[in-house]
């Protein structure tokens, strides 16, 4: 069974389709990105599944629970941290928590003790005194954390909670996102510093305009663009530069994308990159004085886009399939079902 489990959800907001056919699983103990452009339909799935909205249509579950038919048991199960939360005026970081953990029905010592794991553990103790309302950035998206750990969910759902941070911040959110997933915790998270989740994250599970376009790992994104946009290299010759682009012309499936010192940037269409390697002997055969030929790794970011363009263009097959798939998670969906009206 998974952690969560997503079933053909729709969420119309009037004429708005703001979740249109939505399909994925997370399983147990695993960290999932959750990316998409703004208004893609992130938080609107998000707030479903931790039970604060209701679909218009199909099944949400977390681990194996209906969010619509037994929202209560749910919400034991979730943390949720929402993209924005008002903090009380006058209430310091200690008091903020002690006030949450009363609310999840903790009483005595046993409150006081999980108020000061969460503290410790969210690195807040030396800002217990602190006025909730006078924190930093960081240190608010660690109290919003921290609340959210109060009654120490198997299920963490995490809305942009690195959105506005500084560098530094980030790097201790993802720290303790880490952990968390080394204590088995299941995680959702959003954002759309893709790079960043492609570090900490087991699956990226990518939504436009509603539709999941692609659920995989960082590494199979980046293969589907290859394959299918081809594979960037930058040669650097000792001739003319100009000679790169000469030749380029001339050659079937090689495009020369920008010209660089020495240079320049070719794309090779090329079902096995592999292959690349015949285009290198044809430069040299043909005399280009290849001092350089560099294959360029695409970011996660480019090769999002480079899809998005191609389903965009309504292109089939955009994302490929996992290479072991045993190993990898949920399929790929583009979804092109409509509801019912
Ligand atoms: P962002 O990254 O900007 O937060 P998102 O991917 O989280 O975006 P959603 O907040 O889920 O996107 O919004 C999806 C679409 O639904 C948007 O067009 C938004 O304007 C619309 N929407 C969301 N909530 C409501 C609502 N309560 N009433 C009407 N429209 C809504």
């Amino acid at each position: 069974m998974s952690a969560l489990k997503v079933h053909n959800l729709y969420r119309y907001f009037g004429q708005l389709q703001a979740v249109n056919g939505v399909s994925f699983e997370v399983p147990h103990g695993s960290v999932c990105g959750f990316v998409g452009a703004n208004g893609a339909g992130k938080t609107t799935t998000m707030r479903i599944l931790a039970t604060l909205d209701y679909p218009t249509m199909g099944v949400a579950e977390v681990c194996g629970i209906n969010v619509v038919n037994h929202p209560a048991e749910v919400r034991r199960m979730i943390g949720w941290m929402p993209d924005h939360f008002g903090n009380y005026d006058h209430m310091t970081v200690l008091e903020y928590l002690d006030f949450y953990a009363r609310a999840l029905g903790y009483k005595g010592k046993e409150r006081r003790q999980r108020v000061q794991e969460v503290m410790e553990f969210t690195d807040l103790v030396p800002l217990a005194e602190r006025f909730s309302n006078k924190l930093s950035k960081g240190m608010t998206q660690r109290l919003g954390l921290g609340r959210s750990l109060l009654h120490d969910p198997q299920v963490l759902i995490m809305d942009e909670p690195a959105a506005g941070l500084d560098p530094k911040a980030r790097v201790e959110l993802k720290h303790l996102i880490r952990v968390l997933a080394q204590e088995g915790k299941t995680i959702f998270i959003s954002s759309h510093i893709l790079s960043e989740l492609g570090e900490m994250c087991d699956s990226l599970l990518f939504i436009n305009a509603g539709r999941i376009v692609h659920h995989g790992g960082a590494e199979d994104l980046r293969r589907s663009a290859d394959a299918l946009g081809g594979v960037l290299y930058d040669v650097q010759v000792a001739n003319e530069a100009q000679h790169v682009a000469d030749w380029c012309v001339l050659q079937p499936h090689v495009e020369f994308l920008e010209a660089r010192k020495h240079g320049g940037r070719i794309r090779i269409e090329v079902d096995d990159p592999a292959k690349s390697a015949d285009v290198l002997a044809r430069m040299i055969k043909d005399g280009l004085k290849v001092v350089e030929f560099h294959r360029e790794e695409r970011n996660l970011e480019d090769a999002f886009i480079d899809i998005l363009g191609r389903i965009e263009r309504g292109e089939k097959n955009v994302v490929l399939p996992p290479p072991t798939p045993a190993s990898q998670p949920a399929p790929v969906e583009v979804s092109t079902a409509s509801p019912e009206s």
